[in-house]
């Protein structure tokens, strides 16, 4: 289907601030999405995230620095001047009007006429695949509709940038992945920059292709997904990416991967311990190793691997990893 989408643009945060009385939730970022890009937005709850979009969106008022979209500051603007839009919780549908009169309500509002509506409205449920329920209300809907008519809801503005904050949380995990392939087909067909909330790492991971950590009101880590989760930088972000060890050696703290740490003889390994608990994953195990400056250990194999000569709880083992697989930690 032919999309009518504007060309997309570059946004820039710069040293963008919210404060909430003396509550300082997003302090002086600075942030440059390119174009087109899907970026995930990604910390545990109250570190800023939704205060960042919702500045974003214009649904908060700045309290500091600017936000500038393909070239223009857009601080100030009111929500529908500025090239966004931001997708809601399918709850937010008006429950009493029809799918179709839910995607087109932005053009009602903003005094488009009835016939340009429905056609607009008519290609917004096309491109979310939600044609044959046009008629329905919300509530003859199931979960993962719902938020593709919010999606359409949110598109029928025509915006650059689209904000989603969290949108797949509300969904069951069998509905979650299915509707986060959908998000990124879309957005991929669109070509317009995706900026998604999620405290997820599987989610942010399996989406992005940038991904922006958050914690405690600032930006830790920003980069293409690979580099985030092969090169964190800080401990916060190796534990909260996840599947790495934080190690501390004789020079210094290093993240390791549990998948590249190696299993070998005590006598030539770079830490000692003992395996201290075995689970079965089905295609890995994970073996928990407490080591050497008595440091807790992942070990992650795949399954054949392990079962092809299998250790025991208590078992003591060496373990080893290459120098390219070891990223040291600042503060
Ligand atoms: P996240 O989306 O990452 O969970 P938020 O941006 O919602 O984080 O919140 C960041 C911080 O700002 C938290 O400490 C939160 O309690 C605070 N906060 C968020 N919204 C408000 C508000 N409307 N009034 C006061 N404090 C708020
Ligand atoms: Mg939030």
């Amino acid at each position: 289907m032919q999309q009518t989408m504007p060309k997309p643009a570059d946004l820039e945060l710069v040293s963008l601030t919210k404060r909430y009385g003396t509550t300082v939730a997003v302090d002086a970022i600075n942030h440059h999405f390119r174009a087109g890009v899907y970026a995930c937005l990604l910390g545990p709850s109250g570190c800023g995230k939704s205060s960042t979009l919702r500045m974003i969106a214009g649904h908060e008022a700045v309290s500091g620095g600017s936000i500038v979209l393909g070239g223009s500051d857009v601080s100030h603007l009111p929500p529908a001047r500025r090239g966004t839009a931001m997708m809601f919780q399918s709850y937010a549908l008006f429950p009493h009007l029809s799918v179709a009169e839910n995607v087109a309500f932005s053009l009602k509002m903003k005094g488009v006429d009835g016939p340009a509506r429905r056609k607009r409205a008519a290609e917004m449920l096309d491109l979310v695949d939600m044609t044959a329920q046009a008629d329905r209300l919300p509530a003859q809907l199931s979960g993962g509709q719902q938020q593709r008519v919010a999606l359409a809801r949110a598109l029928i503005t025509q915006p650059q940038v689209l904000l989603l904050d969290e949108p797949l949380s509300a969904l069951d995990p069998f509905l979650r992945i299915r509707m986060r392939s959908e998000l990124k087909k879309l957005q991929r067909e669109l070509g317009i920059t995706f900026i998604h909330v999620t405290h997820g790492q599987d989610e942010a991971l399996a989406l992005a292709d940038e991904i922006v950590v958050m914690n405690n009101a600032v930006i830790e880590q920003a980069g293409p997904a690979r580099d985030v989760f092969d090169a964190p930088r800080t401990d916060f972000v190796a534990r909260f990416i996840g599947s790495h060890n934080v190690i501390a050696l004789a020079q210094g703290r290093v993240a390791v991967r549990s998948d590249r740490i190696g299993l070998t003889d005590p006598a030539n390994a770079r830490l000692r311990g003992r395996v201290s608990t075995i689970e079965y994953q089905g295609t890995s195990v994970t073996l928990n190793i407490h080591a050497d400056g008595d440091q807790e250990i992942a070990a992650v194999m795949p399954d054949d691997r392990f079962f092809a000569d299998p250790l025991s709880e208590g078992a003591a083992v060496g373990l080893t990893w290459d120098d390219a697989a070891m990223h040291r930690l600042g503060a």
